[in-house]
């Protein structure tokens, strides 16, 4: 039997199923537009100095990349103010999870992550034969002070994704200054910081100073959401020099390549289309959360790019949203919604409001 070939924990699990593709659904409704908000990519795109980048790419096709990502490397360096050793660089932030995960994780540890949150962070600790110790949030916020009571000496890795994927709530930095006194030194404190250029409010934690008070924390950013470079497969980790060294030892030679390298320099150079994103992204999270309490709906206030409905139909709300054109995300207790552009935010607004005038209020009841 090939299944006795295989680790036993891989049956209990199932590979990334990609939603449909924008064509297949608009073949399938008969749809001539189709909006994607299911993955929080940025609706603006990228930087145009992005594609000035690429267009004067010199083509050596057929070199491998800089391994060690050096010109990205400094200048993601200079960007967040670190010592280029502090930073390792991964084929996305999904790749620097899985190093992370592979590196630290054995079947006599445990992870302490929330739930709902990111999915990978426990399809890598199952994999890796470790424990995974879900504690619920409340109003969608990290329970802190329960996800500490489950930290024991075998708790290798807590996952605190801030704002939290997908419920969009943040911790604060008081909040966060207390826990990270009370974790155990051996046990690493990996903040995933996604949706960090969106964030705007003021108590969200300025956490690079904290490296300095805590090696056993880490930081990790992402191209793929504010910079709009989902495509290049770009993200990062930052942390104690000395356990990136370690850490390094896990990731492949050649794990990001020459095109993403290139794309990420560039979008950093522009801070102004990043600004003018976020002011769009906040514009659009305004409006949302103004429906949502003018037609009473339950929701979690957001600081990403995206919003939680709660709704106990999420897959009929998902089914009927797709008929009128929108691709969303539904999870067990609601659907994520990305913010998209103006025009259609307000169309999706348009829908919604349908929904709740017709039959088909009881979609969004929770
Ligand atoms: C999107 C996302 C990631 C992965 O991003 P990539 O860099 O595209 O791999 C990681 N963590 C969270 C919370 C995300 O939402």
């Amino acid at each position: 039997m090939l299944k006795m070939l295989v680790k036993n924990q891989l049956l209990s699990l199932k590979a990334y199923e990609p939603g449909k593709t924008v064509e297949e659904i608009k073949n399938t409704y008969g749809l001539k537009n189709i909006v994607k908000l299911a993955s929080n990519e940025n609706p603006y795109g990228c930087s145009k100095k992005v594609s000035e980048a690429l267009a004067n790419f010199s083509a050596e096709y057929a070199l491998y990349p800089d391994g060690a990502a050096g010109r990205l490397r400094e200048r993601v360096a200079k960007h967040v103010d670190v010592d280029p050793k502090a930073l390792i660089f991964g084929s996305g932030l999904d790749e620097v999870i899985q190093i992370i995960s592979r590196s630290l994780l054995t079947p006599q540890s445990n992870i302490v992550m929330a739930a709902p949150s990111f999915s990978q962070y426990k399809l890598h600790a199952v994999i890796e034969g470790a424990e995974v110790r879900e504690v619920p949030t409340v109003d969608g916020y990290h329970d802190l002070e329960s996800m500490l009571k489950r930290v024991d000496p075998n708790t290798k890795i807590v996952w605190l994704c801030n704002p939290n994927n997908p419920t969009g709530t943040y911790v604060n930095g008081t909040s966060l200054k207390s826990f990270l006194q009370r974790v155990p030194q051996d046990t690493l404190v990996v903040l995933d910081e996604a949706y960090y250029e969106y964030v705007t409010a003021s108590d969200y934690p300025n956490t690079l100073p904290l490296l300095a008070e805590y090696d056993n924390l880490m930081i990790l950013r992402t191209f793929s959401k504010a910079y709009g470079l989902a495509g290049f497969r770009v993200g990062y980790g930052i942390g104690s020099p000395d356990l990136i060294q370690l850490l390094e030892v896990t990731r492949l030679p050649f794990n990001t390549n020459r095109l993403g390298q290139t794309a990420a320099v560039a979008a950093l150079d522009d801070e102004a289309f990043l600004q003018h994103c976020v002011r769009k992204n906040k514009n659009g999270l305004d409006a949302f959360t103004a429906f949502c309490n003018k037609n009473h709906l339950g929701f979690y206030p957001s600081q990403a790019n995206f919003i939680f409905l709660k709704t106990d139909q999420a897959n009929s709300l998902f089914e009927l949203l797709l008929q009128k054109g929108f691709i969303i995300r539904p999870f067990p207790n609601g659907v994520r919604i990305t913010i998209g552009k103006e025009e259609d935010n307000r169309q999706l607004l348009l829908s919604l409001q349908d929904i709740l005038d017709h039959e088909s209020r009881h979609l969004l009841s929770s």
